[in-house]
Order: C-alpha cells, then sequence, then structure tokens
C-alpha cells in the first residue's frame, strides 16, 4: 500500500494577542519531507508512527510536519501556504491508498474558523478513494466537514496529553485496517452542548478513561473519543462531543456515545478540580507535609495560546521570602538577553515579564543574581524533546526564577534542574502548565495543587463574549438538554 503522512498543527487562542504567522511554524517545528526527526512532536505523531509500515513492506511518503507554540489567530497567507504545501505534496504522492494527517482540531486562521474541516475536506477531494485519517488533540472543535471528510478521527484520550504516539498508533492500524476491508468505520457524534473538560490524572476522569481504553477493538466499537473543546476560542463548533466509531454499524456507534457523554453530563460539580487563589496556595503548600508541593499556574500556560509571563503568582510568591521556591519557564526574551550579558554570578537590576497583556500583572522589577545562563533549554516531554531556546534562572532571596526566550509549557522538571536548581531544596515549585507537567512532576511532588491567577487564558466562559459559536450551550445559557443529542451525519458509501 502507498500511504502518505503529513502534520500541521497549533492551538489556536483567538483572544490571545500574539499572532501566528509562517515564522511561527518554522521557528517552533518544521520539518520538510523525509527530515522529521525519530521523535514526534506532539500532533506530528502519525508521521512517527505510520513510519513503522514501511517494515511491513509498505511505501510511507512523508510530506511537510509543521507545528506553532499555541498563540492568537494565524495569519491568512501563513495557513494557505502551509496547507497547498501539504496538499501538493499530496498530489504528487498519488495514488495513495491511506492519508494520515497529524493535526490539533482547533487552529483558527483569518478567513478560516475550522481550518482541519478546510484541509480535510480539501485532502479528500484530491484523493477521493483514499482512507483518510486524522488525529486530533482532545481540546479540538470537532466539526462535521472533519467527521465527514475523513474515514476515521482519533482524539488524545489523556489529559495530559501522555498517549500521542499511542492514539497516532491506532490511527494507523484503524486506517490501514480499513483500506484492507477489514473493518468498515461508520461514525457517530454525540453534540453535549457543554463547555467544560477534565484532567485524567484525578476521578473520576482517571477510570473513565480507562473503560474508554477497555471499550475499543470489543463489540463493533473500533474507536471512541472524547473531544472536551477549548474554550479560549470563538467558533461555531466549539465544545465537548463524543466521537464513536461502530464497525459498519453507526446505530450501535450512536447509543454508545450517548451513554458516554450522559455520564460525563452526570458528574457534579464537586467532582470538578479545585482552583486556589495565588496567596491561598502557598499556604495551603505550607500546610502540606513534604516538599516541594508543584503549583500549576493554569490559566498562564503557553500551550494554551498566552504569554506564559504573568507576574500574579510570581508576585505571591515574592510576598513569602519566607519559602523556597522557583518558578518557570517564564517568557521573557529580553530579560534573558541582559541576564545573559550580565553572566552567571552577577547581580543587576532587572525589570521582567508582565508585558504581554493587562491580564499579566506589572512587570517586577528587583535587584537579582544571575544563577545560570543556557544558550538552548531542552526539556524532555514524553516521547518528544521541547526547546525553551536561550534560558536564564535568577535569584532573589531564596526564590529562583527559570526566564526562557522561547515560550513553551513547563512539562518537566529538567526545566529547572538543568539550570542548577535542586528541587528537593524548595517548598513550592510553580509551573507555567495546565496539566501537561502532572505525569513527569507527580513522582516528585508532596501534593498538586492547581492556581487560578486569573489569566490571561479566559478560565471562566461566563466571563468571555462569545459571537460565533453555536447556542444554546452550557453553562452560558440554562442546561441545554433539547438541544443535546446526536449529529446527523451523511453516509458516505464505500
Ligand atoms: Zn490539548
Amino acid at each position: 500500500m502507498r500511504i502518505f503522512t503529513a502534520s500541521l498543527a497549533t492551538e489556536t487562542n483567538t483572544f490571545a494577542p500574539l499572532p501566528t504567522d509562517r515564522l511561527a511554524f518554522e521557528e517552533t517545528a518544521y520539518f520538510p519531507p523525509g527530515t522529521h526527526p525519530e521523535t514526534p512532536t506532539l500532533c506530528s505523531a502519525p508521521v512517527v508512527a505510520a513510519r513503522r509500515l514501511r517494515r511491513q513492506g509498505h511505501t510511507v511518503i512523508e510530506g511537510t510536519a509543521t507545528w506553532a507554540e499555541p498563540a492568537g489567530l494565524v495569519g491568512r497567507a501563513a495557513y494557505g501556504s502551509l496547507r497547498d504545501e501539504i496538499l501538493n505534496q499530496l498530489r504528487a504522492a498519488l495514488p495513495v491508498d491511506v492519508a494520515l494527517f497529524g493535526l490539533h482540531g482547533c487552529m483558527v486562521a483569518d478567513g478560516y474558523d475550522d481550518c482541519e474541516g478546510d484541509l480535510l475536506s480539501r485532502a479528500r477531494a484530491i484523493a477521493p478513494e483514499a482512507v483518510i485519517g486524522a488525529e486530533l488533540d482532545l481540546h479540538a472543535h470537532l466539526s462535521e466537514a472533519m467527521v465527514n471528510a475523513a474515514d476515521v478521527v482519533v482524539a488524545f484520550k489523556e489529559f495530559p496529553h501522555t498517549d500521542f504516539l499511542a492514539r497516532a498508533e491506532d490511527l494507523v492500524r484503524l486506517c490501514v485496517a480499513t483500506a484492507e476491508g477489514k473493518v468498515r468505520p461508520v461514525p457517530a457524534v454525540y453534540d453535549m452542548r457543554r463547555i467544560g473538560g477534565y484532567m485524567t490524572s484525578r476521578e473520576p476522569g482517571r477510570s473513565f478513561t480507562d473503560r474508554l481504553l477497555a471499550l475499543e477493538g470489543h463489540g463493533g466499537i473500533l474507536s471512541a473519543s472524547i473531544v472536551h473543546g477549548y474554550q479560549a476560542a470563538d467558533v461555531y463548533d466549539m465544545g465537548m462531543k463524543v466521537l464513536v466509531y461502530g464497525d459498519g454499524d453507526g446505530v450501535h456507534a450512536g447509543a454508545v456515545a450517548q451513554a458516554l457523554a450522559h455520564e460525563i453530563l452526570s458528574w457534579t460539580p464537586d467532582q470538578e478540580t479545585p482552583h486556589h487563589k495565588p496567596a491561598a496556595a502557598i499556604d495551603k503548600a505550607v500546610a502540606i507535609r513534604g516538599q516541594p508541593v508543584v503549583l500549576a499556574d493554569r490559566w498562564d500556560n503557553p500551550g494554551g495560546g498566552v504569554a506564559g509571563d504573568s507576574t500574579v503568582l510570581l508576585r505571591a510568591l515574592l510576598d513569602r521570602p519566607d519559602v523556597p521556591a522557583a518558578i518557570g519557564a517564564m517568557w521573557d526574551p529580553i530579560a534573558v538577553k541582559l541576564a545573559a550579558a550580565a553572566g552567571a554570578g552577577a547581580r543587576l537590576h532587572l525589570r521582567f515579564c508582565g508585558k504581554a497583556t493587562p491580564q499579566s500583572g506589572e512587570p517586577v522589577d528587583a535587584l537579582v543574581q544571575v544563577r545560570s545562563v543556557s544558550d538552548n533549554l531542552l526539556i524532555p516531554f514524553e516521547q518528544s524533546v521541547v526547546s525553551l531556546g536561550a534560558a536564564a534562572c535568577i535569584s532573589i532571596g531564596s526564590l529562583d526564577v527559570v526566564l526562557a526566550s522561547t515560550r513553551a509549557q513547563t512539562f518537566s522538571p529538567e526545566a529547572f534542574t538543568r539550570m542548577g536548581i535542586d528541587l528537593r531544596q524548595k517548598k513550592v515549585v510553580a509551573v507555567k502548565s495546565s496539566n501537561h507537567f502532572y505525569a513527569a512532576f507527580a513522582p516528585l511532588a508532596a501534593d498538586v495543587l492547581y492556581v487560578d491567577s486569573g489569566g490571561p487564558y479566559p478560565p471562566d466562559p461566563r466571563r468571555v463574549t462569545y459571537n460565533k459559536l453555536r447556542r444554546p450551550i452550557a453553562p452560558l445559557d440554562p442546561e441545554p438538554i433539547a438541544a443535546r443529542g446526536l449529529l446527523s451525519l451523511p453516509a458516505r458509501p464505500r
């Protein structure tokens, strides 16, 4: 068989003031055909997973794979040029039996609210007979255009996203089996009419996800994905949906999708993850036996498209000089440059962070000591390696701050340890991450607390003005029970 793979992905926060141009892709991760490394970069996992098919005698043709750190709206020219680059590669690869795309599912470009639906529809027009598959992040806006254009869509199941390669392998296996005529995926989508989500690192999400995994491959269910949606985007399709593929049987798939959706809808508010205000979170951490206690600055997570330079939690830590702490990685390329110029061991008056948005707090002015500098701070995230760019660690009393010149989530303790910080000596370690940090930090943490610093990511959808979002939807409207249900998808004969 001939299999084409490519990847085009970012997560667009339509409220973020950080434009995404082509350079943002080229600087984060841009791999022309055949140059993708052995390890996947989150959404490019299908490219890596497809390579294994070569060992089974299949021909795998790689297109471009690219990913931009989440930020604001993607420029029309940037999206158009990258999309057409990949579609031209698909055209040149014809005939293909299978086309596999590593996407995110919530990429929004100027003029394109549903980039993935647009890309997959165009791919379908180019390769009408091919089996088309796509992997999505679970923070996707699942659209009818995506489901209609693709034969199989598989989303990550885990939040934190520890399973991007495992789900890519599911996608490859299902698409090849479909092309071989061994299975016939028929989709069902249940629209929960809810803005929400859950973590799989805690209950009830953990055991629910274990049962979801156990469901697949039995009783005619080929694949089951829960799409959480991404509330920092004003698009029609945002919200929670369940996508199930039955083997030749959409009715059974629909019943399973509905049952899964109703289970999630039955969870009560007290089962949601508690969030603490910064000062209260530090007090709570101090009261916990053992150290370090990890505080997640959830709403200043660069992976959510914001800057990662909010000083709200940093200032709360500065107010507690009695608490040995570290915070990172905070985005400030100018401060990194100044600290590097001063050099390790130097003391200087530095203004840093709090510059990107009014919701990022005020910049901090302090006499700091440069503890260490790095030309390129690399940290692992599951099977991938992430660059924080040039970095500096500065100290103010017993508080260490890791400053980075490239926006990326604080996925792992190496963001601190590679800058010379011994986390065992810290009572509090604050990370700029939503939950992706969890798997790597949990083994060394006495506890993990989630902090609500108020922004700049919009934490409360009730306080966001959505103009394009399909209504009614909870919690913006009274429980839209009558609007919930299965989408009617057109049958596509194969
Ligand atoms: Zn995500």
